[in-house]
């Protein structure tokens, strides 16, 4: 390794994913190693299941991405971990691990808010400056803006994900969860609109309502004219939203984060809508949409750089951590 350079180790166990990511202080990502727990199809992610899933994959995915890295324990620099939001066992692993290295090799340990993380990551890969950020994943749909030292939010989900959408409307149809892409195919092979609530509030808004008329209509209407309006439907209504945050805020890039930013037909429909606002549309890298190690790596970099990391027996974690709750320490 070369002398000098600051390397950190990010962990990243939030839901279905463990991650491991060996990052530098400069933004290169040295290997980012992750394996996902996979439910059997037609049911969702039991966190008990999934916990015990990251304890069996979390050695081996945190040995590959040292080694891909070709850097040891003692080299690290701290280690970064996600303390929430997320699923409670699955959080504790991570954390419990982090706390182990943290205090076995003493390095400095840092706390990392999972949706910051792909914010920050995004930011790093698209070269996003000030942008208005889409953050779509499996635990987050909000419109974000950046405002002094915080993520201010400026309209989100009143109920289920957009995430949580796709997946559970997947499960309906039996399909295995994370469900995203499989929908996505489904959805181009649909022809005729399913008229389905469309449900926007200032400027949040609720996908609860689709799940259930769905499940109502479920026997009425094949799969693929159900995956076409799904989407139809929920990407229009974040479209919406998200034009009108542009309108607010006058952002000249909108940027995209998130599992669900791999879909073509929403990348569609926001790049129309920042077009209409003279805004550009970045998205985040499909290898670095979903949740993994690397969006911890780096926020543990700009922490560290900034000299706020802590010690083992202060670190912890939080089920239900709200991004507009955590100090920025980075400009
Ligand atoms: P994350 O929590 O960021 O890992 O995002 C996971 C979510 O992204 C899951 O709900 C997936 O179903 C969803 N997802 C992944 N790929 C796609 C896709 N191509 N279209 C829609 N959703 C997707
Ligand atoms: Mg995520």
């Amino acid at each position: 390794m070369d002398r000098g350079r600051i390397v950190g180790l990010g962990i990243e166990s939030t839901a279905h994913t463990f991650g491991a990511s060996v990052m530098t202080e400069k933004g290169a990502i040295l290997s980012n190693v992750k394996d996902v727990y996979r439910p059997p199809a037609g049911s969702g992610i039991h966190p008990r299941d999934a916990s015990r899933h990251h304890s069996e994959v979390a050695p081996s995915v945190i040995k590959r991405a040292l080694s891909e890295a070709g850097v040891s324990f003692g080299d690290l620099s701290f280690v970064a971990y996600s303390a929430g939001p997320g699923l409670g066992p699955c959080l504790k692993v991570g954390a419990t691990l982090a706390r182990f290295i943290s205090s076995y090799y003493r390095k400095p340990i840092i706390p990392v808010h999972h949706g910051v993380g792909h914010v920050e990551l995004g930011m790093l890969l698209t070269g996003a400056v000030d942008p208005l950020v889409v953050l779509i994943s499996g635990g987050h749909t909000m419109l974000l803006a950046r405002a002094g030292k915080r993520w201010r939010v400026f309209g989100e989900t009143l109920d289920i994900t957009l995430g949580q959408l796709i997946d559970q409307f997947g499960r309906a149809i039996g399909l295995p969860s994370p469900a995203g892409p499989l929908v996505e195919d489904l959805a181009k092979k649909g022809r005729r609109y399913v008229s389905l609530p469309y449900i926007v509030k200032g400027n949040d808004l609720s996908y609860s309502g689709i799940i259930s008329e769905v499940k109502r209509i479920i026997k009425k209407e094949s799969p693929e004219d159900l995956a076409f309006s799904v989407q139809e439907t929920a990407f229009s209504m974040l479209a919406e939203t998200s034009e009108r945050a542009l309108a607010l805020l006058k952002k000249s890039e909108v940027m995209v984060v998130g599992g669900v930013a791999a879909n073509t037909r929403l990348r569609e429909m926001l790049d129309a809508a920042s077009s209409r606002h003279g805004a550009q549309l970045k998205v985040v890298p499909p290898a670095y949409a979903g949740d993994c190690g690397a969006q911890i790596a780096w926020v543990g970099h700009l922490y560290f750089l900034n000299g706020v990391y802590t010690k083992p027996e202060n670190a912890w974690v939080d089920q239900s951590w709200r991004i507009d709750e955590v100090d920025l320490a980075w400009s």
